[in-house]
């Protein structure tokens, strides 16, 4: 089914040639239908290809796939997280003191986990896109998460700068 071509009307044996041609012939009998290709009306269409261009016509079924929306709103909350993560890093990695500094330390390996975290869950996030956006409210409550995680994240090193 990837792309919308449905199963059985992919090209094959002659049966399923047949019976393509029998759903486009129905479909295209009695409407006013264009060939994508050149703009020819396929009204009464006799064969499998656009008389005027010569393209095989192929019937196909698309779904309208869901909004993106929280997939986004999570996405921008992971990199932001990621992003201003990086930023601490740095700072902290610029600003270390030369002797040892068991306080400095610890906000240094707490840096460490939040990026590992972030960067962890901005893989996860993109490798689950598709399985996600088939679960809105799983999505959405993830990408509320996602937010509470980074605005945590920049009240965490907006502290630690004081
Ligand atoms: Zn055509």
């Amino acid at each position: 089914m990837r792309g919308g071509v449905v199963e059985w009307m992919k090209p094959g044996t002659t049966g399923l040639q047949d019976a393509n041609f029998a759903a486009l012939q129905a479909f295209v009998n009695n409407r006013d239908v264009a060939c994508t290709w050149c703009g020819y009306n396929l009204r009464g269409l006799k064969s499998g290809s656009c008389p005027e261009c010569g393209r095989r016509i192929i019937l196909q079924l698309f779904v309208d796939p869901p909004k993106p929306s929280a997939m986004i709103a999570g996405l921008i909350a992971l990199s932001a997280g990621l992003g201003i993560n990086g930023l601490g890093l740095l700072a902290a990695a610029n600003y270390r003191p030369p002797s040892p500094d068991p306080v400095m330390d610890s906000e240094f390996n707490w840096l460490m986990l939040g990026g590992l975290f972030f960067l962890l869950a901005t893989i996860s996030w993109i490798c689950c896109w598709r399985a996600l956006l088939r679960k809105p409210w799983l999505s959405w409550l993830l990408a509320l998460v996602a937010w509470m995680a980074t605005v945590g994240e920049v009240s965490t090193l907006l502290d630690a700068g004081r």
